[in-house]
């Protein structure tokens, strides 16, 4: 099995703040990888480090193959990294349309972005009915649906998602959890999704890594970390 993603024993910093302490974590072709732990663990400084928007002290980070830490964000999104960032950062007074036209900005073959739209609206119909809207006047929900929309128009080989379910219904997150497996299984693009909502990742990704205090504390197949009592003393709310 290739790896998409290897990140070896990673330190980042923020000033004296130490985010990450020797993380290495990997996400294999095909795969959905979850990230989960509590607030301030530092699964979104994981994130940035992947993306480049934050420079990393210590550690080596390799995309399909190619060493990528240093390297320029729009760059990564070139080769395929699409980041779905926390708090769905729509464009609010744009339309849907030109929220998720956004998301091809470093591509140019016109007919092949015009594919790429076509089928992120067949995947999300309820964004194709606000297709003219301003994306500021849908739900949450819907503005979720949107942002993951937007990452996907850049053709992804790899998917990041931080904390898609943050701040959504009940309802909806079952919802976007269907829509993640579906991602992963129709278009071919690795995940690695972050997620306060421990359950919900643990049950959609085959992998899976706990993260305490920028450490991994845990690791290992996702069916097993769900039944595993120290996940659920300290992950899953003792449940
Ligand atoms: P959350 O779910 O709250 O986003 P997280 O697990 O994603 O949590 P990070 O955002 O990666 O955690 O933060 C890891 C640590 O780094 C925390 O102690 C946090 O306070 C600190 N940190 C994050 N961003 C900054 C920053 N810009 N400046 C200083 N410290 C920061």
């Amino acid at each position: 099995m290739s790896q998409i993603l290897d990140f070896r024993n990673v330190d980042l910093f923020y000033d004296h703040v130490h985010a990450l302490r020797d993380v290495s974590l990997s996400v294999n072709e095909g795969e959905t990888v979850a990230l989960i732990g509590a607030n301030g663990a530092g699964k979104s400084s994981i994130l940035r480090a992947i993306t480049g928007l934050r420079k990393i002290r210590k550690g080596e980070i390799f995309y399909a193959g190619q060493r990528i830490d240093g390297k320029d964000p729009a760059d990564l999104v070139k080769s395929g990294i699409a980041m779905v960032p926390e708090g769905r950062r729509v464009f609010p007074y744009m339309s849907v349309k030109d929220n998720l036209l956004m998301g091809a900005f470093t591509r140019t073959d016109k007919a092949d972005i015009a594919r790429t739209l076509e089928s992120v609206l067949t995947r999300f119909p309820r964004l194709k009915e606000r297709y003219t809207q301003a994306a500021g006047t849908m739900s949450g929900g819907e503005q979720q649906m949107m942002v993951i929309g937007r990452a996907l128009m850049a053709k992804p080989r790899l998917l990041l998602l931080d904390e898609p379910s943050l701040g959504i219904a009940p309802k909806l997150v079952q919802d976007i959890a269907r829509s993640i497996v579906a991602i992963n299984r129709d278009e071919k693009v690795s995940v690695l999704l972050v997620e306060q909502n421990s359950r919900m990742a643990l049950r959609i990704s085959q992998r899976a890594y706990a993260l305490t205090t920028g450490s991994v504390a845990l690791s290992g197949n996702s069916a097993e970390l769900l039944a595993d009592d120290r996940v659920r003393a300290l992950y899953l709310g003792g449940e």
